[in-house]
């Protein structure tokens, strides 16, 4: 849950240019032993995720992005490579890097293989993924295509009737292209459990319960103490239905591209705990070659304009692009603990 602290002690802040984030970002990144390119990519979802204010994809993931590279759990230095497995199937194999530069590795070539096909699917392999989907699915729409991303990660949830962690939070984006003057896109991104894990530190770190039906304590009983659901387990969203769409990313992921099964994430890692290791699946649709060529822009406005009728309806994704205007003014504010860290994580200037 992409939201505002709302409950407890006001949390004191700090302002920052997205310009100044980005600089500390890079810099932390680089002293902990990315490259170039890899610093800027995964800079560059973060910073993202700031000037979007989605807090949980933020900055506050810097300090593990870090402890990643230094403890030699990711390769700061990967180079993500190419392939074409079938006239509509493009792989990335990561090289045991973070996601982001692996996605921007098989971007084009994805976008090429929908444009052409009508439909094509990346399967990101051997990479480590920590951030928000979100970024990946707005990028297809800025190609006018349809598009959908899943990532499978490490055991955090409950199935439906279990107790103990076995899925990962396992999210799902999905975005619709539209012309920006029209207005902003519709995007949903959101993890099968009822909460991203990092939102769930997050309330652990600014000391407010979790809503119920977010967790179960160690014990198996419901709680909404966060730290007693970091160390238990987080439920799906909506119970068995959740749980359902929990399993379907785990096959698309784990089977479907060959890819390490949330259970069997930390095994296949290297190195010490961090980023959960494994792949990515991202779909490309082009609605210009689904038979209504002229036609999807226009039907795709008519539904918007339907369903936006009705008081207190807004589109998903809506509220980042607001956000994204804001920002853009204003700046951002960073909790002063988090600020803190970033700068620590950033060290002197060179
Ligand atoms: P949220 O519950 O915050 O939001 C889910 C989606 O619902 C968003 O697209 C949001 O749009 C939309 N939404 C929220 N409220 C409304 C509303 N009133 N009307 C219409 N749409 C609405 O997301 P989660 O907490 O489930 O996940 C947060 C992030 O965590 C995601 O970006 C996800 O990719 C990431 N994640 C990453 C993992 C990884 O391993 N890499 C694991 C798990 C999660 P809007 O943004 O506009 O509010």
């Amino acid at each position: 849950m992409n939201e505002t602290p709302d409950a407890g002690a006001p949390v004191e802040t700090v302002a920052l240019t997205l310009a100044e984030a980005e600089a500390l970002s890079l810099r932390a990144l680089t002293r902990a032993g990315a490259d170039d390119a890899n610093a800027r990519a995964v800079t560059a979802v973060m910073i993202a995720a700031e000037r979007d204010i989605c807090a949980s994809h933020g900055l506050f993931r810097l300090e593990g992005y870090v402890q990643g590279l230094t403890n030699g759990r990711v390769n700061g230095r990967a180079a993500p490579k190419v392939e074409r497995l079938a006239p509509g199937v493009v792989a990335v194999n990561g090289d045991r890097g973070y996601a982001p530069l692996a996605f921007e590795t098989g971007r084009s070539a994805l976008i090429e293989a929908a444009k052409t096909q009508g439909i094509a699917a990346l399967a990101i392999r051997d990479t480590h993924h920590f951030a928000a989907l979100w970024p990946e699915v707005e990028a297809l729409m800025a190609a006018d295509l349809c598009g959908f991303a899943f990532t499978a990660a490490t055991p955090m949830v409950a199935p439906a009737g279990g107790a103990r962690p076995f899925f990962g939070t396992n999210p799902m984006g999905f975005g619709f292209p539209r012309d920006p003057e029209a207005g902003p896109p519709p995007v949903f991104d959101q993890a099968s459990a009822a909460m991203a894990r990092g939102d769930v530190q997050i309330h652990a770190r600014d000391g407010r319960p979790v809503p119920e039906g977010v967790g179960v304590g160690p014990d198996g009983l419901p709680t909404t103490d966060p730290n007693a659901v970091l160390a238990g387990a987080q439920l799906p969203f909506g119970g068995y239905k959740g749980s359902s769409l929990a399993l379907m990313v785990e096959l698309l992921v784990g089977a479907l591209i060959g890819q390490p099964f949330s259970y069997e994430s930390d095994a296949a890692a290297r190195g010490g705990p961090g980023a959960p290791f494994g792949g990515e699946l991202v779909l490309a649709l082009d609605p210009a070659r689904f038979g209504d060529a002229g036609g999807w822009r226009t039907r795709a406005e008519a539904f918007y304009a339907a369903l936006l009728a009705q008081e207190g309806v807004r589109l998903p994704g809506a509220r980042r692009h607001a956000n994204r205007a804001k920002t853009a003014q204003s700046g951002i504010a960073l909790p002063k603990s988090l600020y803190d860290t970033v700068v620590a994580l950033a060290g002197p200037k060179g």
